[in-house]
């Protein structure tokens, strides 16, 4: 494709690099640019509109064009802009946050950490992490146990943290102690005559091996996210975060739930945790926290968590750590405002009601040669294509090629390898419910004759 001179495509290929893009691909087409949105819809710069099937990126709960949010950011533009919380300044809407917040938690927390993404957050918890260590005289207790596939951000650590390859390779990634233990995924991971159950009994058994080979006394936190997300939408089998729970529980390890996802209804309950049971010491939260609209994340702590870091800031006169944009004004009251629409309009329980059908949906498509797997939770799902039985296929081509087939008929996914992501604004009604599920349908039939004729 030649990029027409001057055009907005041709000027971002010749002065922007993006984030998860192929640099030099994006030399020759160009981005997608998009001018603006509503409702679950977003409208590119020649018109043509989409249904966002990812909400962005799984964020924008309330839709494109929230009203409530606009103004009640340009109040606070206008009343106080900007203030930090450093040397013990604060201000009206961190503080109505940090209470709410608390309020909600679905185990005691006891305190909120506010910073500005997703990486950031997980960042600064690793760090607090082993400033607790220290303070409790366990210096040696600082390793961190992730999942192979799961997804905690791009900074040094939290790209560690991440299990997948590409944030790995040529960045000389993970760090050392930062470990990575088996995946939850039943349908890839799952051996022959194993029940899902005994496969999250082989996960605990992988985890504890893991711990013991290490060291119990090494290892400070495990962290996962409820359900994985930009792994490829893994939903861990019944009893894996139950069992999990009782490894860690044996060794003293902090848990560690990842909610920047799952937060906020996706799973169809306000949290991931409350859905599968997880009782974690710290929560990590963003995306629908804020739906977006501002760049905006924090974390929750229980006591356990809290008392010795308080206790080593005494000691050595002032906590170490804090950054000039978190707690801003005007994301606290974004925030704040967004978690009361998503509460006074019952959108938790509409992403339920809507991630039945949309789920119902997907799993009728079961049928087709190319659909290897569908699975889900909540309003958040994944359809893993798969080459047919005796046929070659590179990983990733059909992925691209469905989510090709789903942009050209209106419908932006994701796809993660082979596995297309589903997480739509949790305002979707049933009708738009449907009419994904139709471009879904649509797309995978010419796909389906593409390959196989
Ligand atoms: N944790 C999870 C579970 C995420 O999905 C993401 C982002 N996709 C992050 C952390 C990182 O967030 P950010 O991109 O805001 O740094």
């Amino acid at each position: 494709m030649t990029l027409r001179p001057n055009s907005p495509e041709a000027r971002d290929a010749a002065y922007h690099m993006h984030s998860y893009t192929n640099a030099r691909a994006l030399e020759k087409d160009g981005p997608l640019v998009l001018e603006s949105g509503e409702g679950i819809r977003v409208t590119d710069n020649n018109g043509k509109s989409y249904i966002e099937g990812m909400a962005g990126l799984w964020s924008v709960g309330v839709g494109f064009n929230e009203k409530r949010l606009v103004d009640v950011a340009a109040a606070q533009m206008s009343k106080l802009p900007y203030y930090h919380n450093f040397t013990a300044r604060s201000h009206g809407p961190v503080i109505d946050l940090a209470e709410k917040l608390i309020g909600m938690a679905p185990v005691p927390m006891s305190k909120v950490f506010f910073t500005n993404s997703g990486s950031e957050a997980n960042d600064t918890i690793v760090k607090l992490i082993w400033y607790r260590s220290n303070a409790l005289g366990k210096p040696e207790k600082k390793k961190i146990i992730s999942r192979n596939r799961g997804y905690h951000g791009v900074t040094i650590v939290s790209a560690s943290l991440t299990g997948l390859p590409n944030n790995h390779r040529s960045f000389d990634l993970p760090l050392p102690g930062i470990l990575h233990t088996t995946c939850p995924h039943y349908w890839k991971e799952g051996q022959e005559g194993e029940t899902e159950e005994q496969f999250a009994s082989r996960c605990a058994a992988d985890l504890d091996a893991m711990i013991q080979a290490e060291g119990p006394d090494t290892i400070a936190a495990f962290i996962g996210e409820p359900v994985m997300g930009a792994g490829g939408v893994v939903v861990p089998p019944a009893t894996y975060w139950e069992k999990i729970q009782e490894v860690l529980a044996k060794y003293d390890i902090l848990l560690i739930a990842d909610e920047v996802i799952c937060g906020f209804g996706r799973t169809g309950k306000m949290f991931g945790t409350e859905t599968f049971g997880i009782k974690p010491d710290i929560m990590t939260m963003s995306k629908q926290l804020s739906s977006s609209y501002f760049p905006f994340s924090a974390f929750m702590m229980n006591d356990r968590v809290y008392q010795p870091i308080a206790d080593e800031s005494d000691k050595i006169g002032v906590l170490g750590h804090g950054y000039t944009g978190a707690a801003h004004p005007v994301g606290a009251a974004i925030s704040l405002e967004n978690l009361k629409i998503i509460e006074e309009r019952g959108l938790v329980e509409n992403a339920a009601a809507m991630g039945a059908i949309m789920r119902k949906g997907l799993d009728d498509l079961t049928g087709n040669a190319l659909v290897g797997e569908s699975r889900g939770v909540g309003l958040i799902a994944a359809l893993e294509l798969a080459a047919p039985e005796g046929m070659e296929i590179p990983v990733g081509q059909l992925g691209a090629k469905m989510s090709g087939y789903m942009m050209e008929n209106g419908l932006i996914s994701r796809a993660m390898g082979d596995a297309l992501g589903f997480c739509p604004p949790m305002i979707i009604t049933e009708a738009e419910v449907k009419e994904l599920l139709d471009i879904v349908g649509t797309s995978l039939d010419a796909l389906t004759k593409e390959i196989l004729g």
